[in-house]
């Protein structure tokens, strides 16, 4: 999709991810909420996880979102994973994206 940010940064070689596969990447948030931020996103434009249908590309954010915290070293002390889906839940790009937040106690419930 021509005007969307992360098909724009999926189509881009030189975008620097921390994963890529034949279906998903994954590359740090430009604006970390967490010391480990990382988006999770499939390759194919999906308006968000409401429209998300195939129970396999479901399981591909999944599988490299677990990937990647194991690689930022966060696999024991916890992380968590996170879609934002419509305004109330506040989402800004609408790219399905799994975000992945480490590296500190995370509060709970969300604000
Ligand atoms: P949302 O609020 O939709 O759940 O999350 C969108 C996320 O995308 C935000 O955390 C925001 O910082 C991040 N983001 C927006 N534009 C860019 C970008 O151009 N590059 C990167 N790396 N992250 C972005
Ligand atoms: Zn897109």
């Amino acid at each position: 999709m021509a005007d969307c940010i992360f098909c724009r940064l999926a189509a881009d070689p030189a975008f620097r991810t921390v994963h890529r596969d034949d279906r998903v990447m994954a590359f740090d948030d430009i604006d970390p909420k967490a010391p480990v931020h990382v988006l999770v996103v499939p390759l194919e434009h999906v308006e968000s996880v409401r429209e998300m249908e195939d129970p396999g590309l479901l399981a591909a954010l999944f599988t490299a979102a677990h990937a990647v915290a194991s690689q930022r070293g966060v696999s024991e002390s916890g992380y968590r994973l996170v879609f934002n889906v419509g305004p109330d839940a506040g989402q800004t790009v609408h790219h399905a994206h799994l975000h992945l937040l480490a590296g500190r106690h995370l509060t709970w419930p969300p604000g």
